[in-house]
Order: C-alpha cells, then structure tokens, then sequence
C-alpha cells in the first residue's frame, strides 16, 4: 500500500524529455596532419595533394595524396612483386595468421577506427560502432577461415589467386567496403591496390596502421588515396588482373565499357532502389521500425536501403501516421554524440543531389513530410523525409536519392506489390513484411532482388553473399561466392 501510494506521489513525467549530450571523446584518434600514399609497405611522398575534411563541422582534419597514374604505377609494380615473392604461394594456414591478426587488431583498436568513421564520413557514432567495426572485423575473421580450405570449397577445380586486385570503394561505408574487398582478395592469394573514396580515406589510412601491426608482408596491400581520376587510373592499368568496384551505377558501366575486352575480371556493386513492401497482416510495430532503419540508417547513404514503401492499402493511413510519429523521435546532429539517429550527410556534392531530387518530388506532385528539428548551422545536414502521394513515374520512385528520403507508395494484391517492387533498372535488395511464412517464399521467388529480407531489414552478415540483378551490378560479395570473384580454375 505504501509502495502504491508512493509511486502516486512521484511527479509527474515532464512534456519535454531532452538528452543530455553524450559525445564520444575524440582524443582516442590522433591524425596526422599529412598522409602519403601507402605503397610497399612506405609511405610515399604525392606530387599532389588534397584536404579532407569532417562533413559535421566542416573542419579540416588532413592533408592526404592525390594519387597520379605513375603513382597507381608504382603500386601496382608493389602488388606485382609481393605476389610474386611469396605471397600467393604462402600456404593458405599461413595466410589464415595474417587475416586472423588483422580481425583481432580491428577489434582491439575498434574505438579509434569508429571515431574516425564518423569524424570523416558523418555517420553516427552508434552505427561506426556497432555495425560498421565488428562487421569489418567479422570479415577478416570469416575469410580467415577459408584461406586454407579453398580446394574444399571448389573441389575437383583447382583453385588458384589471379594475381593483383585493383578495387575502388564508395564512401558510404568506408572501411567496411575496404574489408569486404581486402579480405576475400587475401584469403586467395592475390595481392591489392585499393583506392579509397575522395571524402573518406581516413579510416584506409590508418587501416595501414593496422597492416604494419599485422606484419603484413610489405606490398601485399596499397593503398593510394586520390579522385575518381586516380580510380580511373587504376582500372586502366595493365598490370591488374581484377577490378572489384563498388559506387554509382554510371560510373560501374563507364568501366565495364573501358574493360571490355581487356581479360581482366570485374565484379560491380552499384546503386538500387529498393522496396520495402508492408502487408496488411504485419505486425506493424515493427514493420515501422524496419522501415526507419531501412531507409534513414546512415543517412540513407546506402546502396541497398529501402527507399521505396510500398503500403497495402488497408494500413496505408495507421502505417503513415505511426511512421511519421516515429519520425518525430529521430535525433538529427553531432555524429560523435551516442544519442545521434541520423548525422551528416556525407558532403556538399551529396547534400545538392538530395535537394535537388526532393524538390522534383515536390515538383510533380508528392507531399512531403518533415518532422520538426533544428539541424546545425555548420556542415551538410538534411531532416528525415517521408514522401506520400507518389507515383510510380516520379523521379523520387525511380532514382536513387542517396540519402534520408522515403517514397511511398500503394498495392493491393502481392501480385501488384511484385510488378511494383520490380519495376525499377535496380535489383539489389527488398524488404516482406507480413506475418505468413508462405507468402514470404512466394513474393521472394518473384522479386528480381540480390537480397530479399523478410520482418527485417538491413541485415548484414559475412557468410551470407550480397549482390545484384540488373543496372545493381553483378557478381557476389561475401560467402562462398565472395571468393570465387578472386580465383582462376585450373579444371
Ligand atoms: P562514384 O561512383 O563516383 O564513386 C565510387 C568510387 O569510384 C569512388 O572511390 C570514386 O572516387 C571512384 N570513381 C569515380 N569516378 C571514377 C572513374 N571514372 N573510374 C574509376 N573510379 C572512379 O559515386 P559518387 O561518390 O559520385 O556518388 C554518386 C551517386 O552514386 C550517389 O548519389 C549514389 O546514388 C551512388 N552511390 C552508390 C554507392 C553504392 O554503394 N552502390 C556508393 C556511392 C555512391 P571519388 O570518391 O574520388 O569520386
């Protein structure tokens, strides 16, 4: 009785609940104020250079290399004599050890690196964390394990490294993007020239760091920082056997056009424009919260986000009224802070791509929705948005934003939800969200996606392979048939 008649005596709750900022300390990184390019295991002096900056302040935080076609040249001369010295006939065991000691060293030193990630690309401290660093992790630990069985996952094929890998990375998930590459292309033997994106290349330069700790044999990895022009370089290079390219799709056919012909092997991950589709019978909670993390996890700067809502009609109005709700509790700001939802986007280029195609949504006719917050006054900011009344002609349904922007739209039957869900040049990934299992294997048989997640979405795992269909890309990245992109067959 008491104990009851206390709690009712308790204040009540306040309207207004704020946090507290809670920013991550950023004194466990220490940059350089240059870096050079990293080739041979040495840091290399650029004729050229360039700033980078944090895309939350705006603030420069190091001067790194712009790296030339001689500089490209020289890393790939590197990778060519470290294959060729050693490397690619280590026994795979061996291999393991260097793999192995890289996961652990991420793990170690997973604070640091996830500080960096959101200093310079503006993600959330929560995500650098909590996705990005164990994932990184996870990979070079997954594909430490198949160094020394790949005649057991090829048998009666002979499996062999094909020698140098070139690979250009976005800087949407920089040093995850780097481990997806890295890791699979070492586990096999070959050897990598890796360039890092424009805006982001902090975190692959202090993954040489990491390298050195390792103990990685000098040239086995190089990493040379620089524009599209130094990547441009790097497919063009006679001396790489493989382009592994993750970006924009225009830039993916520019070099499947340049290597066409060429012999050299190429595997291309490229944007999409996914549906997230909501059946009547979800538990709609949850499909909410997919729905939040589909589209505004980490800006919404993700190839595979679900910027398409495709609603069945019958919840169409609670389902847009519980989203917007839920809009409303988004922390937008500081990228450092541990209570940030949503932060920076990753640079001004991006921001006016965003702008530009939210105000064609305007244009043509959809409403739009903006849940009230202030966003800093320094650096590249945009609020969560969710776009109703659209169709399936606007260029907001058909192309690929980039950034925290939701499109939704309507169906009916699964059958209209498919022809909806597929009508995109896209194909990498979908969400189904209902509550009958059977439903779920019929629509993932139908939709032309790489990936189809079912009551989640965003789901990431090493074992698993991610790719895509169509204008999305082709070839696989993780599992099993993340390594066979590395390998030639002596059949
Ligand atoms: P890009 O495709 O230009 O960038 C991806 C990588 O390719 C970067 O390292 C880039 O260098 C490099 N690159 C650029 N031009 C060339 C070239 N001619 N030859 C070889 N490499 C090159 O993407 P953007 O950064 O320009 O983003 C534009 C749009 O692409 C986004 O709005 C988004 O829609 C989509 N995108 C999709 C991604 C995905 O994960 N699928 C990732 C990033 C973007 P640099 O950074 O110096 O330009």
């Amino acid at each position: 009785m008491t104990e009851i008649r206390k709690k009712q005596d308790r204040t009540p709750v306040p309207k207004d609940w704020t946090y507290a900022p809670a920013p991550e300390s950023r004194d466990v990184v220490s940059l350089r104020d240059r870096y050079g390019l990293f080739i041979g295991g040495e840091w290399l002096e650029p004729k050229e250079s360039y700033e980078t900056i944090s895309p939350s302040s705006e603030e420069t935080l190091a001067t790194v290399g712009q790296g030339s076609a001689e500089d490209v040249d020289r890393a790939v001369a590197a990778a060519r004599a470290a294959f060729a010295n050693g490397w690619s006939s280590l026994p795979g065991s061996e291999r393991a050890k260097y793999l192995f000691r890289i996961a652990r060293i991420l793990q170690e030193r997973a604070r640091e690196l996830a500080v960096l990630e959101s200093l310079n690309g503006g993600k959330p401290i929560k995500e650098s964390r909590d996705v990005d660093l164990p994932l990184a992790a996870a990979h070079f630990f997954y594909y430490a394990g198949w160094a020394d069985k790949l005649e057991y996952a090829f048998p009666n094929r002979r499996p062999r490294p094909i020698g140098v890998a070139g690979q250009i990375i976005p800087w949407n998930f920089p040093l995850l993007m780097l481990a997806w590459k890295v890791a699979p292309a070492l586990a096999c033997g070959n050897t990598v020239v890796l360039k890092p994106a424009e805006t982001t290349p902090l975190t692959a330069l202090l993954f040489c760091d990491v390298l050195r700790q390792a103990e990685l044999p000098p040239g086995v990895v190089n990493i040379v920082t620089g524009d599209g022009r130094t990547g441009a370089a790097l497919v063009e290079h006679p001396g790489v056997d493989k382009i592994a390219f993750t970006g924009s799709t225009e830039v993916g056919k520019a070099i499947q056009r340049r290597l066409a012909g060429t012999g050299k092997k190429l595997t291309l991950e490229l944007g999409g424009k996914a549906a997230n589709i909501v059946f009547d019978d979800c538990a709609l909670d949850q499909a909410v919260e997919g729905i939040v993390n589909g589209i505004y996890f980490n800006q919404g700067h993700v190839c595979c986000a679900g910027s398409r809502l495709l609603a069945q009609e019958s919840i169409y109005e609670p389902l847009v009224e519980k989203l917007k709700r839920r809009l409303e509790t988004l922390r937008v700001g500081d990228p450092l802070d541990k209570n940030t939802d949503v932060g920076a986007i990753n640079s001004q280029v991006q921001l006016d791509r965003i702008k530009e195609l939210v105000a064609a949504g305007e244009a043509e006719g959809a409403e739009i929705y903006q849940p009230p917050c202030r966003l800093p006054e320094k650096g590249y900011w945009f609020a969560p948005t969710v776009f109703t009344n659209v169709a399936q002609s606007y260029r907001i349904a058909q192309e690929e934003i980039f950034g925290p922007v939701l499109s939704v739209l309507t169906f009916r039957t699964p059958e209209e939800a498919v022809e909806k869900a597929n009508n995109t040049p896209y194909g990498l990934s979908a969400g189904v969200w209902t509550e009958k299992g059977s439903r779920i294997l019929w629509m993932a048989q139908r939709l032309r996606a790489g990936v189809v997640w079912a009551n989640t979405f965003n789901r990431f795992d090493p074992t698993s392979p991610f790719g895509g269909y169509k204008e999305s890309g082709f070839g696989r990245e993780g599992g099993l048939h993340g390594l066979e992109p590395y390998m030639r067959f002596e059949e």
